[in-house]
């Protein structure tokens, strides 16, 4: 699973943020397609783009390597799989049908799934799915939720934007006479690509219409020795377009269903078990690794170079709070709110600055920044300690966070401040809607990055073993109070 952190400025700083953190190696002579195109009369099939949000145009022109499904190839092919799934198909709580037998509850119980599956291993998904539809068990629910909510909700699964959409599609959703029942008009609502389309207009409205994830691209490349660029638009149009011809009119959701299943069970990426696939004999990739034993189905499909990740590098400070004048209170930690668009959108992270490498890499430096945007952010002046003491600043260590595009190398620093007036975190909250204190007992139970709860972990190691320092905070107050009494 992977999250995403995105980098967003904030007036005078370059204030870091945790981004949302994804050739055959020869040309094969023998696989190589001729160009023969068949009519496909049964199935419907939308040639748009894959990626979610992106509405990416693609060329009207097809690959010209890729040649059609036959009807008798589908013909042979749709029975096979689907009574392999019928016998194999796992045990998934998105695949019960809702206790209400709606047609609309189904339809967000797969929106829902299918939104979180997206870049996310089923497993993670499992315990995010249950809880979701156990707080939001309907649309309806779902539509009365607050953004924090279902960002504390989303915690931990990453492209966090996925969330932010469901909420405003739901919202939307509710205030139309009827919820669309066909891909086109499911492609209308905010959030909904043609992949998620496709999954709640076959699975819950029985539309004769494809899916295509990683999964079947996977299937259909090896199915038809494709060897052309899988992320290209072309290629990606022409897998559709198989996928359309490909889909079972009769059992379209669960057609959909079992062909994403063998790709993610039997034919896997790198390791496929050809010798139990229910379509091993229309498999063409296979028939030429029989054929030759230069040729492997895991050449399918063909292997791009992933581009080059970004770095970028951020200090970052955990700024703890002591109450002095009671020893035993839980301490509060200083928590920013990111801005209410773009990726990570409304999510809580620890005070941090972007910098440049050569900054980065210079403690004074990293310091300097971080004191500047303490004091105009957040009045906490470091150097005139205007309202607290400081009782200890360390540096914890290095943490880096890795996302799709994106290495971030953050430098993380313990700031352990001390204040006697109560009235220091007066009306912070009512004040401040973009950053506010929390108590160490809520952080814990919080929704948080990823991200961010590794560095709140990096703090809470780096503490146990300093300990020594708190006692040595709490004898200076004792010995502090002593004297006033
Ligand atoms: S035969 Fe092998 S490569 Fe072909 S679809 Fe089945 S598992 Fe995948």
């Amino acid at each position: 699973m992977l999250t995403c952190l995105i980098l967003l400025p904030i007036p005078v700083f370059k204030n870091s943020n945790f981004p949302a953190i994804t050739l055959p190696s020869f040309f094969m002579a023998s696989g190589t397609r001729s160009i023969r195109k068949r009519k496909q009369p049964e199935a419907q099939y939308h040639p748009m783009p894959m990626k979610e949000e992106e509405g990416a145009v693609l060329p009207s022109d097809c690959v010209s390597d890729i040649e059609d499904f036959s009807l008798e190839e589908t013909l042979r092919l749709r029975p096979s799989l689907l009574r392999w799934y019928d016998e194999n198909k796992r045990t998934l709580p998105w695949r019960d049908p809702p206790k209400s037998g709606s047609e609309e509850d189904r339809a967000y119980a797969v929106w829902v799934s299918e939104v979180m599956l997206q870049q996310t291993r089923v497993v993670a998904v499992i315990d995010y799915y249950n809880r979701w539809m156990k707080r939001w068990p309907t649309l309806r629910h779902l539509s009365d939720a607050t953004q924090e909510e279902v960002n504390e909700m989303w915690a931990g699964l990453g492209y966090y934007r996925r969330a932010r959409f469901l909420l405003e599609g739901a919202q939307s959703l509710v205030k139309a006479t009827e919820f669309p029942r066909t891909a086109s008009s499911l492609r209308e609502v905010r959030g909904i690509g043609s992949y998620t389309a496709g999954a709640i207009a076959s699975i819950a409205f029985n539309e004769p219409v494809p899916v295509v994830d990683g999964n079947v691209i996977r299937v259909i490349t090896r199915l038809k020795s494709i060897s052309s660029n899988p992320k290209e638009s072309a290629t990606i149009k022409a897998i559709w377009k198989l996928a359309g011809q490909a889909v079972d009119p009769s059992r379209p959701g669960d057609f959909n269903q079992a062909i994403m299943e063998l790709g993610a069970t039997l034919c896997s990426v790198t390791n496929p078990n050809c010798s139990t696939c229910p379509l091993s004999d229309q498999c063409q990739a296979f028939a030429l690794s029989k054929r030759s034993s230069s040729m492997k189905v895991t050449d399918y499909p063909l292997k791009v170079a992933k581009p080059k990740q970004k770095l970028q590098f951020a200090a970052v400070c955990v700024v703890k709070i002591l109450s002095e004048s009671d020893l035993d209170k839980i301490p509060k930690f200083l928590l920013v709110k990111r801005p209410d668009k773009g990726l990570l959108a409304g999510l809580w992270e620890f005070p941090s600055v972007l910098m440049d490498e050569e900054e980065h890499t210079d403690e004074k430096a990293r310091r300097k920044m971080i004191d500047i945007y303490l004091k105009t952010s957040f009045n906490l002046d470091i150097e005139m300690r205007n309202s607290f003491n400081l009782v200890s600043r360390k540096d914890v260590g290095k943490y880096v966070h890795v996302f799709s595009h994106i290495r971030l190398h953050m430098n993380v620093e313990l700031l352990i401040i001390s204040i006697t007036e109560t009235s220091f975190f007066e009306g912070c909250e009512e004040k401040h809607q973009t950053w506010k204190y929390v108590d160490e007992d809520s952080l814990q139970s919080m929704g948080l990055t990823s991200g961010i709860r590794k560095v709140y972990n990096m703090t809470q190691k780096f503490k146990e073993k300093n300990i020594q320092e708190s006692e040595h905070f709490r004898c200076q107050m004792k010995k502090k109070i002593k004297r006033k009494v």
